[in-house]
């Protein structure tokens, strides 16, 4: 009888806990079907959806930290989210210009299409440099409307922060409000930042660089860095021997210390370079993802200060 009744309690608990288990299951799956389905092309909008959308978005990005942009490699899982998103943000100014295209087509989800409400583009309102005068794209420029990497421009993030809350608040008005807090709290978390690349940037303000794509120039440019040669021929053209040589010559003549490089580029021959001109390679992620340190924008800008900062030692008095 007592084991008839310990049997009737633990069968109980056990309907009781599956029954529970089964309700939460219930719950997540309702708000999972109510978040809005975001997907970006690189991780820096990931990262700022998250930040933006909380609880309310679930968030896939198509490429990975450490690709190169402009050639990420296709895969069939990425049509699988594009086909169900409800929001596409792209960095655009061609950035994804090789790969993209092809694939939002196919993905045949009309609520994402260019000009749809769940599309947006991230460049909208960003004042580009290095626009080519010539824009037939011949010799392979992979940067036809000018330089796209403004993620890696200080200013770039808050720039990239405020067109992502704008496209969740048109696709999602329900929870606009949310939207603006979480906005207000990253931008919040940015102020405080600022201030320490602020002092790094003062440092290191008229410092001559070299880089291998030009993905480093709004980063320069903010900074008060000088490129002064760039080892690419062109951007996306490798170079020939006789760039090469050119390169290294300019740089022994500016006395240029430091490469700047990301992590995709052909490192063997800019350390080959570097050798050459005297010179020591900084290795920085492009993107958020694309080393260890870099999980979000924030950490990536800390980081990629942190190691300009370390590049251009104080001069001894
Ligand atoms: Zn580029």
């Amino acid at each position: 009888m007592q084991n008839q009744t310990k049997n009737f309690f633990a069968k109980l608990g056990r309907g009781t806990l599956s029954l529970g288990a089964m309700c939460f299951l219930m719950g997540s799956l309702a708000s999972a079907a109510k978040q809005v389905r975001v997907v970006t092309t690189i991780p820096d909008l990931a990262d700022l959806a998250r930040e933006i959308g909380g609880e309310h978005v679930d968030v896939r990005c198509l490429s990975k930290g450490t690709e190169n942009l402009h050639s990420v490699h296709v895969r069939p899982s990425m049509l699988i989210a594009m086909s169900k998103a409800d929001l596409f943000l792209e960095m655009g100014l061609s950035m994804e210009a090789a790969w993209l295209p092809g694939l939002l087509l196919k993905a045949r989800n009309s609520k994402i299409q260019p000009g749809a409400l769940g599309f947006q583009n991230c460049s909208a309102g960003w004042q580009t440099i290095g626009v080519p005068e010539d824009l037939s794209r011949k010799d392979g420029d992979v940067h036809p409307e000018g330089n796209p990497h403004f993620n890696l421009d200080p200013l770039g993030g808050p720039h990239l922060a405020l067109r992502v809350h704008e496209a969740l608040v048109r696709v999602d008005k329900g929870h606009a409000e949310v939207y603006g807090k979480n906005l207000s709290l990253w931008q919040k978390r940015l102020t405080q930042k600022q201030k320490a690349w602020t002092v790094i940037a003062e440092r290191i303000k008229g410092q001559k660089i070299a880089v291998y794509h030009s993905e480093y120039d709004y980063l320069a440019r903010r900074l008060g860095l000088q490129v002064v040669a760039s080892i690419e021929s062109k951007p996306g053209v490798p170079p020939g021997p006789g760039d090469i040589a050119k390169v290294v010559q300019t740089m022994r003549e500016q006395k240029v210390t430091v490469i700047l490089t990301a992590a995709w580029s052909n490192n063997r021959q800019v350390a080959d370079i570097a050798k050459k001109a005297g010179a020591q390679v900084v290795e920085l992620p492009n993107q958020v993802g694309g080393a260890a340190w870099a999980k979000t924008w924030l950490d990536l800008m800390d980081g990629v200060h942190e190691r300009l900062d370390a590049a251009f030692p104080a001069k001894q008095q």
